[in-house]
């Protein structure tokens, strides 16, 4: 079977630590071309400005991975969906649920494949969790993902502009594995924001939720965190704790601690290949509903102002 020629489109930061490797690690791929209009791209790969000049003269392309912000992926995602080329999104999908809604109806119109990717549900511990879970009564959930900003997203605007989910964009992957592992459904009940004067999205939020049996489960994200970081969930159950800890990584379960190599974007490439192998698309909105209810439903506190 020939492999599956794929863009890259947006080579900032996880086009070039996560995508690149992954691509090249899987055979069901080949690097067809990249798209930036900054970047300068990757020696001997032909590099284009914009997904226009691409898809106008470029290299046939079967399929793009859409790593850019959120706020610019619409129009790139419909574009390429137009020509029938499938479609992987990074996370979070778009920024808006309508977006996103509209794109899983015209891939399903053309014929191609929509992949809203949640990188954090191929983190080792993840897939046990579930298991775990599977068969237990949640008593309580608690999420701490407290990080520095200044560490991890240096100097990257838009993630404070509308849109761009402030605390969210991290806080979006603990979404992404607790709405995948816990057995019942949940919703928000109230959360708090805590806004920087200068800036247009959250660098904190507190958030409390409860699943149909009435579990609480409560979510404290925090993008001023120094020193060591956090990104842990800890579930009470009737038999016993469950914690994931390094954002999925690590699994303790009250019987052993298991540790496995870290797969999640070699796991999303493979799922994608299967997915566009079988004519299929996986557009699971439910993370970036709960984002969108707590600013629904949240009370805004406005903070200290937010310098990089
Ligand atoms: P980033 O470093 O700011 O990179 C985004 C890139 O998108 C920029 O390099 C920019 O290219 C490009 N871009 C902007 N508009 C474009 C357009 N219209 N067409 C083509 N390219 C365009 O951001 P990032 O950290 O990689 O994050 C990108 C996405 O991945 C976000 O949704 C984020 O949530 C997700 N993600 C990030 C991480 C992480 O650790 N950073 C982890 C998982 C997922 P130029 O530089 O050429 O202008």
């Amino acid at each position: 079977m020939d492999p599956i020629r794929i863009a890259v489109v947006g080579m900032g930061k996880i086009a070039r630590d996560q995508h690149l490797p992954a691509i090249a690690g899987n055979p069901a791929f080949s690097l067809a071309a990249t798209v930036s209009p900054r970047d300068s791209g990757v020696e001997g790969i032909s590099h284009h400005r914009s997904l226009d000049d691409l898809l106008a003269q470029g290299p046939a392309v079967d399929a793009v991975a859409l790593c850019t912000p959120p706020q610019v992926r619409y129009d790139l995602a419909a574009q390429a969906l137009a020509k029938g080329v499938h479609v992987f999104l990074e996370k979070p999908p778009g920024a808006t649920l309508a977006e996103v809604h509209t794109l899983a109806n015209q891939a399903d119109r053309v014929g191609a494949t929509l992949f809203a990717s949640w990188h954090s549900r191929f983190a080792a511990g993840v897939a046990p969790a579930r298991a775990w879970l599977a068969e237990r009564r949640i008593d309580s959930v608690k999420v701490i993902w407290r990080e520095d900003v200044r560490v991890w997203h240096p100097g990257q605007a838009w993630i404070w502009q509308p849109g761009g989910l402030g605390v969210f964009d991290p806080g979006i992957n603990a979404l992404s594995i607790i709405t995948h592992i816990l057995p019942r459904p949940f919703f928000l009940s109230e959360a708090t924001l805590e806004i920087p004067e200068n800036r247009a999205a959250p660098i904190a939020a507190d958030l409390h939720f409860r699943d149909t049996a009435g579990a609480a489960i409560h979510m404290d994200l925090d993008w001023r965190q120094t020193g060591p970081q956090s990104w842990d969930i800890v579930v009470e159950t009737d038999a016993g704790t469950l914690r994931l800890a390094q954002g999925g990584a690590v699994l303790t379960l009250p019987s052993e601690t298991l540790h496995n190599e870290d797969h999640e974007y070699p796991g999303l490439y493979a799922r994608f290949a299967t997915l566009i192998r079988s004519g299929r698309s996986d557009v699971d909105l439910a993370p970036l509903t709960l984002v969108a209810d707590a600013f629904l439903r949240g009370k805004r506190l406005v903070t200290d102002a937010f310098f990089d």
